[in-house]
């Protein structure tokens, strides 16, 4: 196999085919586009088309009278049951000043010593919040940065006194997760029980910051005292290679192996099983594709793009080493050969960086089950393939060099039963790894998913139809919501008023409850506003199928977004969870109301644009939904103008996600109705984790200072995740704080603590090794473009809120000239005429260009203000391969699709058509081509394509037959057709949103997109690719 990071024997990690694999794997997992045919036949999908479904008629509805509708005074439009009485509008009662503080109904009963530091077997619950991260000092604009004092590098100990952690259960079990879901887990559980007497010291932590980056165990266990081991479990954990564990700094003199010195443990175990521990980390074994070390001018090559998708590059590292590390799917670098010093970093002007993709979906994930949690008592790293062991009782940390013992459980290897084994450990043989953490990693009992819905219903909104399309995701989707019997639900609707609704378990039908003093906002009834799915289910139902029509006649315009956000905030604060919200205009009443701000004749100046949100209160709303575990994804459906950029910081700051459907109507727009519910199928089905935090620990010496993505930054470089998605990218930067000398190798880990829908609390890890390089040449041979140029999008986008667009550019295009210039005259010895780089920045020019023509820092054309600023959203959230998707498209030429090279799937055969340079010159008016551009595809058909692909691909008899607007593929019984849709069907499989198809003729409307995204031609105020290159290299060689 050759992808790096994946072992070579079946059976532990995934390759990178890991998401569209899962999606055949289960019904449940994700299938996120099959186009027209494959849906038919597709499980769990709903196969209505979107025009179908907006006559549905509930068939019971929430209130028979509904046709009246008298909506829009005071009165509701619901008989209340058990209420005040049908037309009652609440206002808050008397006394309320704190009317709200429901407590989790359902779930583990809380265990709470409210303070129990000196207490061992508790577990701390404070109860509500957690540890008051809303109190931090929001940083600035979208601004991750923290004051880089110098001090606080984050490899330090935050607990450094205490024994290792002990348990004296040893219960391991692997459970190969296929598509995320746990309850498709096989789960392989064997116990081996050795006793143990160290219990360690007695901190207890009532904080995550501690939990996850400082913890010692609380809980000593001693309950079973029966050493007996388990071997009824017919499974055994596919045999890997010896793990390979020297990474000891050279200067370090090491100990020596002290193999005959261990006491014997109930087992005989294998000594020469250490003897890879002794190989010394050799930087000979590899071998760098000739092709690597080329320089290249690209005055003369300028196709340097691969007609296969670039692979990122391998690091430079001992095969034993490369073969156990991260996936680069999931933990890439910037710069595969990390510079000794800071001085050598400056010198290659490259930013260094790590991007990630950490909750990915994995078709097999090893998930460890343990009492022990093996880690550095120091810096708490997770045990990992890149530890060192010095003999078998003792391991060294790679992060802070640090010797641990080696706890007693942790001799047992559970996959080959045999004692002695520490380093054949699944934690010593996985960079990715689960482990299932013990209450030990628990503030509070885990929380239930609880899932609040926030419609929009105001006159604007009905007109789009979108809460049609909505409810009926919900209704399709209900079941399949992830979760278990303790999932909650509930759903708040608004315009001038807020409206709850009563579904409580016994309700005959569900009730409507409306406040309409938004200045101070209250719940009432709250206990009765999140209700348990299974309980309420019918009236969940019931709700779904009549909203829709209980506000068909509405004449009320107006929109008191912030004061719904407020009620829902308190409504979900007891439990946290998600909050998913649909908007369809700019709020304008009560807290959070917005002013239009976009100038039309402004859109194409780089100057004078607001990206800047115009007021802090969605900031601060987030920064209390973090606080209390709440993430809130945004969904905006709206043709006018809505201040993104203020809106967007509700999700930004609560690590939830935006999504944009920019002139929405379920007539007018039909595609973005499809892409609407395909994209919901995805959202409300996808793995959720809640109540997240996730820390990214490297080697002593480096550092790391900025972070990018959808969070909240709590306590220097502890990451708060309300909600995790498997959908969602970071990326942070790093410097060289001390020198790397005494090493040859780094290592980087990212934890993701989270409770998973099913109420566990689980640990994900990911370890990723690289090599310590002294010599310039050797930095630019390693840099990743890829990376690169992502970490660079988001340093990019930073800079045009804090400066300015034009900064943001000007910068991005420095980063090129002075990185190259670097290479000339630090690396090349003679001074060719021409534009030189080393093969591995090929394509850094063209990945520049192409960023500077995204539409996130796209200059002269009438880009809305909200698609720029949602599409700088998506270069902050996104994973890597996604934002380059976007970034830089791919372009095939599809009316000659053949199965050569083709891949096959599950019976499928995939064709691979090379990929073409994004140039009007690869074009011809003979054939057909598609460009795939991440969230949209096109397919450009030529004047005189051939008439065997219109007929059998498109079903038309001539090209003028080519309807003008068309964006789906017939399903054809033709081989040409299934090809054709066998292709793009396997696209849209790999990714998160649902791209839509446009059929593209000469006068289509679209072909203007379509040459937008022709990089390297010219546009009237963009360089072509060639003259970016003669800008670039009268600057480099000035
Ligand atoms: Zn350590």
């Amino acid at each position: 196999m050759s992808q790096p990071g994946i072992p070579a024997s079946g059976g532990s990690l995934t390759g990178p085919q890991a998401q569209n694999g899962a999606a055949s794997a289960s019904g449940s997992s994700y299938t996120n586009g099959p186009i027209q045919n494959a849906l038919l036949s597709a499980q769990g999908y709903n196969s209505q088309l979107p025009g179908s479904y907006s006559h549905l008629l509930p068939a019971k509805t929430l209130n028979p009278v509904s046709g009246q509708s008298n909506y829009g005074g005071s009165q509701t439009v619901t008989p209340l049951n058990n209420y005040q009485g049908p037309g009652q509008t609440l206002h808050r009662p008397p006394v309320a000043s704190n009317a709200v503080t429901p407590s989790l109904h359902s779930g583990p009963v809380p265990r709470m010593p409210q303070h129990a530091s000196q207490n061992p077997a508790a577990t701390p619950m404070p109860s509500g919040g957690f540890h008051p991260g809303a109190n931090v000092p929001p940083p600035l604009n979208w601004q991750y940065n923290y004051p880089s004092t110098g001090s606080q590098t984050n490899h330090y100990p935050r607990v450094s006194t205490g024994p290792t952690m002990s348990g004296n259960t040893n219960l391991t079990s692997h459970q190969y997760v296929s598509s995320g879901d746990p309850s498709l887990q096989n789960n392989f559980i064997k116990s081996g029980i050795t006793p143990s007497t160290n219990n360690g010291s007695m901190m207890v932590h009532n904080r995550y910051d501690e939990i996850e980056g400082g913890g010692f165990l609380a809980t000593p266990q001693l309950t079973d005292k029966n050493p007996t081991m388990s071997r009824s479990v017919g499974y055994s954990y596919p045999s890997l290679p010896p793990g390979y564990q020297n990474t000891q700094p050279p200067s370090t003199t090491g100990m020596p192996p002290s193999s005959l010195s261990y006491p014997s443990g109930p087992q005989a175990f294998t000594q020469n099983s250490l003897g890879a521990n002794h190989l010394t980390a050799s930087m000979s074994g590899l071998s760098l594709h000739p092709d690597g070390l080329r320089v290249i001018n690209l005055l003369h090559e300028r196709n340097m793009l691969p007609s296969t998708p670039l692979q990122p590059p391998v690091p430079n590292l001992h095969e034993d080493i490369q073969r156990l590390n991260c996936n680069p799917e999931l933990f890439r670098c910037t710069l595969t050969s990390i510079p000794q010093t800071q001085a050598l970093l400056n010198k290659a002007k490259l930013p260094l960086g790590l991007l990630l993709h950490p909750f990915k979906d994995l078709m097999q994930l090893p998930v460890v089950t343990s009492s022990t949690i093996v880690r550095c008592r120091s810096c708490r790293t997770y045990i990992n393939p890149f530890v060192s062991f010095l003999d078998q009782r003792r391991w060294k940390c790679n992060l802070c060099y640090q010797v641990n013992d080696v706890p007693e459980e942790f001799m047992y290897n559970p996959l080959t039963r045999a004692y002695g084994e520490p380093h054949r450990r699944p934690e010593v043989q996985n960079a990715t790894i689960e482990f299932m953490a013990p209450s030990e990693y628990m503030l509070r009992p885990p929380q239930p998913p609880v899932y609040l819905f926030v419609f929009d219903v105001s006159h604007n909104a009905i007109e789009t139809g979108y809460l049609n399309s909505v409810c009926q995701s919900l209704l399709d989707n209900l079941d399949l919501l992830p979760g278990n019997t303790r999932t909650k639900i509930g759903f708040i609707t608004f315009d001038s008023t807020i409206h709850f609704y009563s579904l409580q378990e016994g309700l005959s039908q569900p009730q409507m409850l409306i406040v309409s003093d938004i200045e101070d906002i209250f719940i009432p009834m709250p206990e009765n506003l999140l209700v348990n799915l299974n309980e309420s289910k019918e009236l969940v139902q019931d709700l779904l199928k009549t909203l829709p029509q209980m506000f068909a006649k509405t004449l009320e315009t107006q929109s008191a977004l912030g004061p719904a956000l407020q009620a829902a905030f308190k409504l979900m604060s007891p439990t946290g969870g998600r909050m998913s919200v649909f908007q369809t205009q700019l709020p304008n009443l009560g807290v959070g109301a917005l002013k239009p701000r976009e100038e039309p004749n402004q859109r194409s100046s780089a100057k004078e644009i607001h990206l800047t949100p115009s007021t802090d209160f969605y900031k601060k709303l987030a920064l209390d939904c973090s606080g209390q575990q709440v993430a809130v994804d945004l969904f905006l459906l709206s043709g006018q103008y809505s201040d993104l950029a203020s809106l967007g910081c509700i999700s930004r700051y609560s690590a939830g996600s935006v999504y944009y459907y920019p002139s929405y109507h379920h007539q007018h727009n039909p595609v973005q109705v499809q892409k609407l519910q395909k994209e919901l199928h995805r959202y409300l089905t996808r793995k959720i984790g809640f109540e997240a935090v996730m820390r990214i620990r490297c080697t002593k010496g480096l550092s790391i200072h900025t972070f990018h993505g959808n969070f909240f930054v709590r306590s220097t470089d502890l990451l708060s995740l309300p909600n995790v998605n498997p959908d969602a990218g970071y990326a942070v930067q790093m410097s060289v704080e001390e020198s790397l000398t005494d090493t040859q190798l780094v290592s980087f880990q990212s934890a993701l603590l989270y409770t998973s829908s099913k109420g566990e609390r689980r640990i994900r890890v990911h370890t990723l090794c690289l090599p310590v390089v002294s010599n310039l040449n050797e930095v630019f041979l390693g840099a990743d473009v890829q990376a690169i140029s992502g970490l660079l999008a988001n340093m990019a986008v930073d800079r045009s809120v804090t400066a300015s667009l034009s900064d943001a550019r000007d910068a991005l295009v420095n980063a090129v000239i002075d990185s190259l210039s670097a290479y000339r005259s630090s690396v090349l010895s003679s001074h060719q005429p021409g534009l030189m780089v080393p093969f591995s920045l090929r394509l850094f020019p063209l990945f520049v260009l192409a960023l500077l023509k995204q539409k996130s820092f796209q200059t002269g054309t009438n880009a809305r203000l909200d698609e720029r600023i949602f599409a700088m959203c998506q270069v902050k959230n996104q994973p890597l391969v996604y934002l380059m998707l976007t970034t830089h498209p791919n372009l095939y030429r599809v009316d000659n699709l053949s199965d050569e090279g083709a891949l096959n799937i599950n019976d499928r055969t995939i064709p691979q058509p090379p990929i073409l340079q994004l140039s009007v010159e690869k074009l011809s008016r003979d054939g057909a081509f598609l460009m795939d551009a991440g969230s949209v595809l096109m397919l450009w058909i030529g004047k005189n394509c051939g008439q065997n692909f219109l007929s059998q691909v498109l079903g038309v008899q001539s090209y003028a037959s080519i309807p003008q607007t068309m964006t789906d593929l017939p399903d054809l019984d033709t081989p040409e057709s299934a090809r054709t849709i066998a292709f793009i069907s396997w696209l849209r499989e790999q990714r998160p949103f649902f791209p839509i198809l446009y059929i593209i003729r000469d006068e289509s409307p679209m072909k203007a997109n379509f040459l937008q995204n022709m990089v390297e031609d010219r546009t009237e105020s963009a360089f072509s690719y060639y003259e970016f290159l003669l800008h670039i290299q009268q600057q480099v060689n000035k």
